[in-house]
């Protein structure tokens, strides 16, 4: 198959090592040249330039599908600019962990040019970023969605593309995905962060018996909190509706159980763990 990827860092980067390591021809484009250099020299691409005008042009007009992996807030700019530049026909994904903010616009960006827009959200990552990051086998085995469009034939290439690197597909609209996302992923991080930052406001000689006596319990539940804030800022301003629904959900969780642990109802307290604890099962 001969792919682009636009976007060289942690995801576009590591789908580009499984892809070139499969036999696929996979040209790339990234802004900066040393990132450029970087992606050829650890076989994520077997050739990229900071321009795509500068790439061979018989090669462009040969590709079938073109993954878009730059940061949400790029996607659609990176959509415009690079289509006009696309053979009619080719199918154009991006990765962004939002799909509503993405998904009817870059369809509107296609559209008029003969292109094919299938969303994608392959949900695979680790704590670091940048085309150094990129690692081979990072979506194996990993959950990954896949939007619907009356062109089934552009859906099924899309879900071939991240079943071949090993990823389990799943076909849901931009709005259930993410409503989903909310939930699994964006609460999360917003949830550990007030953790956190709840620790942090306690005063005197406390807090630093508190953070070294902090061990695999608070390192378990902090990770997510810890985590890149430039993400957490557009998980939040991009999928903001369904995040604060999230959000207002959680809040009501914690006052019930501010009200058991206030009225001392261990018993209920102690069903309510229970069922958590039975309910986990069905996240892992
Ligand atoms: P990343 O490691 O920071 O890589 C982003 C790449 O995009 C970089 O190589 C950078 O290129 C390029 N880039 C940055 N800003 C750009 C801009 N304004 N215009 C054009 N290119 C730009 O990020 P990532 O973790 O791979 O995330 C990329 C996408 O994957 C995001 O949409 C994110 O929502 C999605 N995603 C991330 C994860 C995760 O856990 N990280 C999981 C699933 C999906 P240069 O180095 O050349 O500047």
């Amino acid at each position: 198959m001969n792919i682009g990827i636009v976007g060289l860092g942690l995801i576009g980067g590591s789908l580009g090592r499984d892809l070139v390591a499969s036999g696929s021809w996979v040209w790339g484009v990234s802004r900066s040249p040393d990132t450029c250099r970087q992606a050829e020299a650890i076989a994520s691409v077997n050739v990229a330039s900071p321009e795509l005008a500068n790439l061979d042009q018989e090669m462009l007009s040969q590709t079938e599908m073109v993954v878009i992996c730059t940061p949400i807030a790029a996607i659609l700019p990176t959509i415009a600019m690079v289509a006009p530049l696309l053979p009619k026909g080719c199918i154009i994904t991006d990765v962004g962990s939002v799909k509503e903010a993405i998904v009817a616009e870059a369809i509107a960006l296609c559209a008029p040019l003969g292109l094919r827009f299938v969303g994608s959200h392959p949900m695979a990552g680790t704590a670091f970023q940048s085309i150094m990051a990129a690692e081979a086998n990072l979506f194996r085995d990993r959950p990954c969605v896949v939007t619907p469009s009356l062109d089934r034939e552009a859906v099924d290439m899309v879900r071939s593309l991240w079943q071949s690197v090993g990823m389990r597909v799943y076909e849901c609209t931009p709005a259930e995905h993410d409503r989903a996302v909310a939930l699994i992923s964006h609460l999360p991080v917003m949830v550990s962060a007030s953790l956190i930052k709840t620790c942090q406001t306690e005063a005197g000689d406390v807090l630093p018996l508190a953070q070294n006596l902090a061990s695999s319990g608070f390192r378990d539940t902090s990770r997510v909190g810890g985590g890149n804030p430039e993400l957490g800022r557009l998980m939040a301003e991009y999928n903001q509706t369904a995040l604060l629904r999230s959000l207002q959900a959680y809040q009501q969780s914690l006052q019930q159980v501010i009200d058991l642990v206030a009225d001392g109802q261990w018993d209920a307290l102690e069903d309510l763990l229970t069922t958590t604890q039975r309910d986990r099962e069905l996240y892992l």
